[in-house]
C-alpha cells in the first residue's frame, strides 16, 4: 500500500511546460517563443545597466540579511505605488492606498484574493478577460472564488468586442471583480482606447464593481511608463473600487526576484490601516516576509534619480526593439510570399502577438520546425531577433499556406 498511489498525474503549465519541452529538444535551430521573458538581440537574457548599477550599490552598502516586516520594504513599496498612479495622485491621496511588497505579480494577485475572499461577500464572482494569462483562473480559484470569463478578444477582427465587454460590464451583477490588463493585454496584445477605459470606468462606478489591475508590463507598450499607466490614473482619479498588483519581473528584468507590490486604494487613512493590517494577516501565514535583495534593487532604482532615469530609458529600448521585431516578422511574412493579412502582429502591442496559428499548425511549428509557442498560437516577441526572424517568418508561412 503506498499512500500516493492514488495521487494522479497533474497536466503541466500551458506555457512552463513549453519551455520544458524546449530544453529537451536537441535541434540547434530551435527557437523558444514561449516563455514571457525579454531576450537580447542575441536571444540572451538580459540584466539592466541600472539593476547593475543598483546591486553595486547594495553591495558596498554592505546590509545584513535581517527579516523585513511582514509587509515588506516600506521605502520600495511606496516609490512602487508613486510609479504605479502617477506622482500627482500618489502626492496627494497617498494616505489612501495600503500598500505591501509581494512575490511579483503573482503574488500580488494571490494576496490580493486572500485578502477580497474575507471581506467580499461569499458569492462574489471573479471575471477574467477571455483569453488571459491562464494563472489568473489559477490563483482566482485557489484563493476561494467563483471565476468565470468576461468577453475580451474577438478572433475574426482581431481587436477587442468592446461593445459585449461594456454590455457585460453592466449585465454583471453589482460589485462583481474584474480582473483588468492594466497594459500590455497577455496574450493577445491588444489594450483598450483611454476613451473606452473611460466608457468601462463609468460602468464601474455605476455597477460597484471591483477592478483588481494587474500591471505586469508597465512601459512594454509604448515604451514609456507614465504612459502604460492612464488607466490606473484614470480609475483611481476617478475613485472607482481598485486594487493594484505591480510586477518589477519584466520591466526591470528582476524575474526571479520575485519583486511586486500590491495596494488597496480606501477612501481614508483610517481605513488604510485597517486594511493593511487585515493584508498583513493574509502574508503572515502565507510567507512570513517578503525577500530583500529585489525590494534592495528596485526600491534604489526607483528613489535614485539617476537610475530612475537610466531605467526609463532601458525599458524604452526593451519596447522598441520587440515593436521592430514585429515590423520584421510581417516584413519577412510577406518576403516570403505569406499572403495572409498579418497587420494585426504590428498592431497589437507588450511582449506578445496573438498570431492566429491553430492548434495544428502550433504542433507543426514545434514538431517540423522546433519553434516553441503556446497552444494558443500565443508567441512572445522577445524572443524573437535579426538571426531568427527569416526562419520563423519562413515556418509560419509554410504552416499557414
Ligand atoms: N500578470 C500577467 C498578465 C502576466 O503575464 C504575468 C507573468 N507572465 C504575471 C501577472 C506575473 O508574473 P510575475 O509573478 O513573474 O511577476
Amino acid at each position: 500500500f503506498s499512500l500516493w498511489a492514488g495521487v494522479p498525474k497533474a497536466p503541466p503549465d500551458p506555457v512552463l511546460g513549453v519551455a520544458e519541452a524546449f530544453k529537451k529538444d536537441p535541434a540547434t535551430n530551435k527557437v523558444n517563443l514561449s516563455v514571457g521573458a525579454y531576450r537580447d538581440d542575441n536571444g540572451k537574457p538580459v540584466v539592466l545597466e541600472c539593476v547593475k548599477r543598483a546591486q553595486q550599490i547594495v553591495i558596498e552598502k554592505n546590509l545584513d540579511n535581517e527579516y523585513l516586516p511582514i509587509q515588506g520594504n516600506d521605502v520600495f513599496t511606496h516609490a512602487a505605488l508613486k510609479l504605479g498612479y502617477g506622482d500627482a495622485f500618489y502626492n496627494s491621496n497617498k494616505d489612501r492606498l495600503a500598500g505591501v511588497q509581494v512575490l511579483s505579480g503573482t503574488g500580488a494577485l494571490r494576496t490580493g484574493f486572500d485578502f477580497l475572499k474575507k471581506f467580499l461577500p461569499a458569492e462574489t464572482t471573479v471575471y477574467v478577460p477571455n483569453p488571459t494569462w491562464p494563472n489568473h483562473n489559477n490563483i482566482a480559484r485557489d484563493a476561494g472564488f467563483k471565476v468565470e470569463f468576461y468577453t475580451y478578444y474577438d478572433p475574426a477582427t482581431k481587436s477587442v468586442n468592446f461593445s459585449k465587454l461594456l454590455d457585460e460590464a453592466k449585465t454583471f451583477k453589482n460589485g462583481s471583480v474584474f480582473i483588468l490588463h492594466a497594459c500590455a493585454h497577455n496574450p493577445t496584445g491588444c489594450d483598450l482606447s483611454i476613451s473606452q477605459w473611460k466608457e468601462l470606468r463609468d460602468v464601474f462606478l455605476k455597477k460597484n464593481h471591483i477592478a483588481f489591475m494587474d500591471m505586469a508590463y508597465q512601459g512594454f507598450t509604448s515604451g514609456d511608463c507614465q504612459k502604460d499607466s492612464e488607466a490606473v490614473r484614470l480609475f483611481a482619479d476617478s475613485n472607482v473600487n481598485m486594487l493594484l498588483g505591480q510586477s518589477f519581473a519584466k520591466s526591470m528584468g528582476l524575474y526571479g526576484q520575485r519583486i511586486g507590490s500590491l495596494s488597496v486604494l480606501t477612501q481614508n487613512a483610517n481605513e488604510t490601516q485597517n486594511v493593511l493590517s487585515q493584508l498583513k494577516q493574509v502574508i503572515r501565514p502565507n510567507i512570513s516576509s517578503p525577500p530583500l535583495h529585489g525590494a534592495r534593487i528596485a526600491e534604489i532604482i526607483l528613489t535614485n534619480p539617476e537610475l530612475l532615469q537610466l531605467w526609463y530609458r532601458e525599458v524604452k529600448i526593451m519596447a522598441d526593439r520587440i515593436a521592430q521585431m514585429r515590423v520584421q516578422l510581417v516584413k519577412n511574412l510577406k518576403d516570403v510570399g505569406s499572403q495572409h493579412d498579418w497587420s494585426h502582429i504590428t498592431n497589437q502591442r507588450g511582449m506578445f502577438a496573438y498570431t492566429g496559428v491553430n492548434k495544428q499548425q502550433v504542433e507543426s511549428l514545434i514538431n517540423d520546425y522546433h519553434i516553441y509557442l503556446v497552444g494558443s498560437g500565443r508567441i512572445s516577441i522577445a524572443g524573437l531577433n535579426t538571426k531568427n526572424v527569416g526562419y520563423v517568418a519562413e515556418a509560419f508561412h509554410n504552416v499557414t499556406k
